[in-house]
């Protein structure tokens, strides 16, 4: 997992991801133990876990989530039966917000 510390770096990796699809219904019901790693204080969060709000997605499984401790991260849900997660990249909510205002989403 990578830790982005700078706004040039969030907008480069956002641009990779097309974040501009904004999902209309966004499928997190997923079983307790799909788990996926944020680089907030807490280390990790359930991908169904409400407290987190989708910021944005790209279909079919690949989220970018912000967690109740404002930290942005982007994963991917793998499998279908036994599902596991990889997560690419987390910033902080400064970093990753501001990079989004700058590419005007
Ligand atoms: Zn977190």
């Amino acid at each position: 997992m990578k830790h982005i510390e700078t706004i040039e770096e969030a907008i480069k990796e956002f641009n990779k991801i097309n974040i501009h699809k904004k999902p209309r219904i966004a499928s997190t019901n997923y079983p307790n133990n799909v788990i996926f790693k944020c680089g907030c204080s807490l280390g990790a969060h359930r991908v169904n876990d409400p407290l987190n709000f989708i910021i944005g997605m790209q279909f079919p499984v690949k989220f970018v989530m912000r967690c109740e401790n404002e930290y942005i991260t982007f994963f991917k849900v793998k499998g279908f039966f036994k599902q596991t997660v990889e997560t690419y990249w987390t910033c902080s909510r400064k970093i990753g917000l501001e990079a989004l205002n700058k590419m005007g989403v």
